[in-house]
This record gives C-alpha cells, sequence and structure tokens, in this order.
C-alpha cells in the first residue's frame, strides 16, 4: 500500500544520538510500521495511531488521571490524564508535526552535526511509510545544510525509495534474516521485497549502512554470520546492533494503559 499522503505522527525526537549513522545526529521517530518483530526495541512505534502508555512503577497513586478522565470506558487519546499525572507515570506516543515544526527541531543542533559530521536520521517505526512528507522534510534539511539519513527495515514499495532518494545522504538498511522463513516467523513479513529493493538501492550508488540486530532466539549465531558474508560478498557495510531488553517495560505499558481506573486517591 502506498502511503503517500497519509500524515504521519512522531513518537520521539532524540539529540544527541551516537548510534543512528555517521557523527552527532538527531533521530526523528516515525509512529507506525509494516513489520511486526517479536523483539521490537520500539513497540511504541508499530501503531500508526497516537497510544497512552502506562509506566506502573512511576505512579505513587494519587487518582489524578481517573478524576481527569472523561471516557474511562474507551480511551479517545485526548492526553488528559498525561496532562494530569504528577509523576510522568503517564506518556502520550504520537503527536503531529508540521515539516516546518519538525525542521525548527532538527536546526537546534545544526553546530554539532558540522562538527562532527553528522545530521538527521529518520526512523521509527517505518520512515518510509510516508515518502511524501518525508520527502519534503529531508529536502528542506538538506537546503539547510543538514545531511540525511533514513533508518528503513525496507519493506516498501521501490517508488517509495525513488521519492526521497535526491534528499537522502545515506541509507541505514536492516537486513534481520536471511532465510525466508525465519524472517517470517520473527517479523511477520516475508524478505523478498526488502531484499530485492536493497539491490536496486545498492545499484542506485547511494551510500548505505547495512544493519542487523542480533536477537537471541532469532538470528544470534549462523544467521547473522550469512549476512555478514553476504554484505561483504556485495561490498556493503555491515553493523551489528546489540539487543536490549527496553522495549519489554513499554510493551507492558501500552498494555496497561487502562489501569488508571484501579487508582485511588492516597487521602
Ligand atoms: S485514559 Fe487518558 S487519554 Fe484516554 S480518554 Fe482518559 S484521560 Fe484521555
Ligand atoms: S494515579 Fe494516575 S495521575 Fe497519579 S501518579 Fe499514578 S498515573 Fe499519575
Amino acid at each position: 500500500m502506498h502511503n503517500g499522503m497519509k500524515k504521519p505522527l512522531i513518537f520521539d525526537i532524540k539529540r544527541a544520538s551516537l548510534n543512528d549513522g555517521p557523527g552527532v545526529r538527531t533521530v526523528i521517530f516515525f509512529k507506525g510500521c509494516n513489520l511486526n518483530c517479536f523483539w521490537c526495541h520500539n513497540p511504541e512505534g508499530k501503531s500508526p495511531d497516537a497510544q497512552i502508555a502506562f509506566f506502573a512503577e512511576k505512579c505513587m497513586g494519587c487518582g489524578n488521571c481517573a478524576k481527569v478522565c472523561a471516557s474511562p470506558a474507551a480511551c479517545t487519546v485526548c492526553g488528559a490524564c498525561v496532562t494530569g499525572c504528577p509523576t510522568e507515570a503517564r506518556r502520550l506516543y504520537g503527536k503531529p508535526y508540521t515539516v516546518e515544526e519538525l525542521l525548527t527541531a532538527i536546526l537546534a543542533d545544526k553546530p554539532y552535526y558540522h562538527a562532527t559530521g553528522g545530521g538527521v536520521t529518520f526512523s521509527g517505526g517505518e520512515c518510509m511509510l510516508y515518502p511524501d512528507f518525508l520527502a519534503n522534510v529531508a529536502e528542506r534539511c538538506q537546503k539547510n545544510g543538514v545531511s540525511v539519513a533514513v533508518d528503513t527495515a525496507g519493506n516498501v514499495p521501490y517508488a517509495a525509495f525513488e521519492r526521497v532518494l535526491p534528499y537522502t545522504d545515506i541509507f541505514l538498511y536492516d537486513i534481520k534474516a536471511l532465510d525466508s522463513a525465519l524472517h517470517c516467523r520473527g517479523t511477520g513479513v516475508s524478505n523478498t521485497l526488502i531484499l530485492k529493493n536493497l539491490d536496486r538501492l545498492q545499484n542506485s550508488g547511494k551510500k548505505m549502512i547495512i544493519r542487523t540486530p542480533v536477537i537471541p532466539d532469532f538470528n544470534q549465531g549462523e544467521e547473522v554470520e550469512r549476512i555478514r558474508a553476504y554484505c561483504a560478498a556485495r561490498g556493503l557495510t555491515h553493523e551489528l546492533l546489540a539487543y536490549h531488553a527496553l522495549g519489554e517495560s513499554k510493551r507492558e505499558a501500552l498494555a496497561a494503559h487502562d489501569v488508571f481506573r484501579e487508582c485511588q486517591p492516597l487521602n
């Protein structure tokens, strides 16, 4: 499906990142993904819609969220409980941004990009689900002297790549598994389109870094070695990404968004 006209929501803007491409970078996280990786580090990026998360360990049980909520039976994601929570136990994931607003956030760290060979990285979720919006903001970045990286799982029509190619300096391209059945089991989708797009993208001559998250009970070991050999044979730069369990607490928090009804005032 070509989602080019759809307006994305942004679930995070991370400044001063050192792990998402060359140099110091600002990372823009787009909400929505068409893979469903079981280990996902950013589960709040999977749905394209806004979501509320409840981090139970931060809650002091003041009951304020229950008081301010006008729709306890069916959350409308109005955000009132988030604003009303004094301990940041509640968080709203997914806010709309205009191209101008994103550009302002990105340009704030321009001196750091220039000093370190960094820039902006568009990530997610899957930022390539929004090629028209992405191309617009990437073009504005380049015009303002900011280098652009696009972090993608590659499972989109190649037309989306053609849309953003002119405004992208480097792609960070994930290969999670070469074995098709394994890829399906781990991510919920085939890797056929991903590998086809990779070939076409490499033929375009655009700079790329291939990245593989190393996941226990999935690709760790033999499969990762196969991916390394695959990249080496094609002259592609390859990086490994460490697995971390941070996604777990966010998964729990997203599932518990309506737990506020059990919170009671302490007095
Ligand atoms: S749970 Fe929070 S976001 Fe959802 S309707 Fe209630 S106040 Fe609004
Ligand atoms: S009861 Fe609600 S408002 Fe109070 S700290 Fe917990 S989540 Fe926040």
